[in-house]
């Protein structure tokens, strides 16, 4: 397909969410025209690049801020169950394209790496009775717990190795957990659409306007950043994978289904090491708990990771206030975001969350023996000379119109889509990447509930997600079988 104007499909942004969902309208029809565009010039260069998220394969295996505890002490598990649940549903879609050849051997994007938790002190308790509940789970049922110094120091020598003797500490592991460059899934999904035909990727193009026709159709206009000109589009569906960026997008909309919604945008940084002696040396990623008053994505680890095929070692992320949808953005985006219709949930937020902004804004000014310091709770001897800063991609927490409140603030995602099913997007960042399959098959039950409904459609999903529409967190021997493929194709254990 080549420079055509009207198409079944408008992708907005060339980030895995696009990219996952093209994917999915491809393969359930292949005679769908697909257009994405970019504002970038590169596929995956805001938050899907590897260097601008964790590539944790979020299964709940080790983030903390997913089994909240509550005042009487216990632990809530269900986030943990269905964000691991949603997260298999990614392994086997990814699975599925391995095996058809459609994405590269797994090492390329998806790497093993042992998920662990770690905590000290009074946080003790709360490990060991999230440990007792997730364990009897049968999503759970390998994870591993251990208070004794000697079983950790093999677990996590670095973490252990000097660390004060009199220190109460706790950790879990989980073996099969996943490390994911998710922008090197990205690109290979958007290479394997365009070796299929009927798909065109434009880079440097950026949505500056949209609107709906009486037909139904959206004419959509977009500036090629190269000669400035603006051309518009003809395009059926809409997807405004716009990241950080698609609240804007989704106001310019100007469907109902918009109003009310306003974004807080949360940056981020990372201490990078740049000691190979000590990257060899940490294998595992090392989740800690959020401290007080700060947002949950803010929850401190160590990480190794491999991202375009080199090992590497980050702590973070640093949260930080700014004004920035997107890490091209603007200063001004979060202004230009004001509108009437959210004037109130965003100053109700803003009243309500005075511990948060206090929070970033000490974050924002650190220094770097701080965040070293901060550090050293999980490597005590970590040097400040063998560790730099580099920025992490944007997060933009959804703020929603309530009632009660006048507004909240929310640290998950949401689809909001029109009432016709024409456009749809995503809100929020986590926990993002890895629940992309879900995600995008919620965007396919909304906006093409007949084709859904399908059999044609029901059996080829069947064929890529073999746990779609059937429940892991009920079915165990679904379950295993589904775990035993994709542990296997995509090569975790
Ligand atoms: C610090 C940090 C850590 C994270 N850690 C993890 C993790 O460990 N595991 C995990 O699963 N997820 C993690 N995430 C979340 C994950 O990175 C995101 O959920 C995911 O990458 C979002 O993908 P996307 O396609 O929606 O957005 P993006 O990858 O940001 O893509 C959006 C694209 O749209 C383009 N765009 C924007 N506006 C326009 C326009 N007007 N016209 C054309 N194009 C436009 C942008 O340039 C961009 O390329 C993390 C995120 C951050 C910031």
């Amino acid at each position: 397909m080549r420079n055509i104007n009207k198409v079944d499909v408008l992708l907005v942004g060339a980030g895995v969410m696009s990219a996952t969902l093209g994917t999915l309208l491809a393969q359930l029809d292949p005679s769908l025209k697909i257009l994405m565009v970019e504002r970038l010039n590169k596929v995956a260069h805001e938050s899907s690049h590897g260097l601008n998220n964790a590539g944790t394969g979020h299964a709940g295996y080790c983030e903390l801020n997913y089994t909240p505890q509550q005042a009487d002490g216990s632990v809530v598990i269900d986030k943990a169950l269905q964000i691991n649940a949603a997260f298999e549903e990614s392994l086997q879609f990814w699975s599925y394209l391995v095996e058809q050849h459609q994405l590269p051997t797994p090492e390329y994007f998806i790497n093993p790496i042992f998920h662990q938790s770690l905590v000290w002190g009074d946080d003790v308790a709360f490990l060991r009775s999230r440990y007792e509940q997730l364990s009897k789970h049968h999503l759970f049922e390998e994870m591993e717990y251990s208070e004794d110094p000697a079983v950790l120091r093999v677990w996590m020598p670095l973490v252990m190795d000097n660390r004060d003797a009199k220190q109460k500490v706790a950790a879990t592991q989980v073996k099969h957990g996943s490390d994911v460059d998710f922008g090197h899934l990205t690109r290979s999904l958007v290479k394997s659409l365009h070796d299929k035909g009927n798909f065109e990727l434009r880079l440097n193009h950026g949505i500056v306007g949209m609107k709906q026709m009486p037909n139904g159709r959206w004419r959509v206009r977009v500036k090629n950043n190269h000669d400035d000109k603006v051309r518009s589009v003809n395009a059926g569906f809409v997807f405004l994978g716009a990241g950080g960026g698609a609240l804007p997008l989704l106001q310019q909309s100007k469907i109902d289904e918009a109003n009310g919604y306003g974004g807080f945008p949360i940056s981020g940084q990372w201490l990078i090491c740049n000691n190979p002696e000590i990257v060899k040396r940490h294998k595992t990623k090392v989740y800690g708990k959020a401290p007080v008053g700060a947002p949950p994505m803010s929850v401190p680890h160590l990480d190794a990771r491999i991202i375009d095929g080199q090992a590497c070692l980050l702590f973070g992320p640093f949260a930080s206030i700014t004004g920035k949808f997107l890490k091209e953005g603007s200063m001004f985006d979060i202004v230009g975001s004001l509108k009437s219709g959210n004037l109130k949930p965003m100053l109700a937020v803003a009243k309500d969350n005075l511990d948060l902004m206090r929070y970033l804004i000490g974050e924002a000014f650190a220094t770097h023996k701080q965040r070293v310091t901060a550090l050293r709770n999980f490597y005590p001897e970590a040097r400040e000379e063998d560790w730099v800063l580099a920025s992490a991609g944007q997060r933009v927490q959804i703020i929603k119109q309530c009632d009660n409140k006048g507004g909240k603030l929310e640290f998950g995602t949401e689809i909001v889509t029109a009432q016709d099913g024409t456009i749809a997007t995503l809100l929020g960042a986590s926990p993002g990447a890895s629940t992309s399959v879900q995600a995008m098959i919620e965007v396919l039950q909304r906006c093409y509930p007949a084709r859904m409904a399908s059999a044609e459609w029901h059996a080829k999903l069947k064929q890529m997600i073999p746990s779609y529409g059937v429940s892991l967190d009920e079915d165990v021997e679904l379950l295993r079988q589904v775990r035993n493929r994709t542990l296997s194709t995509l090569k975790l254990v």
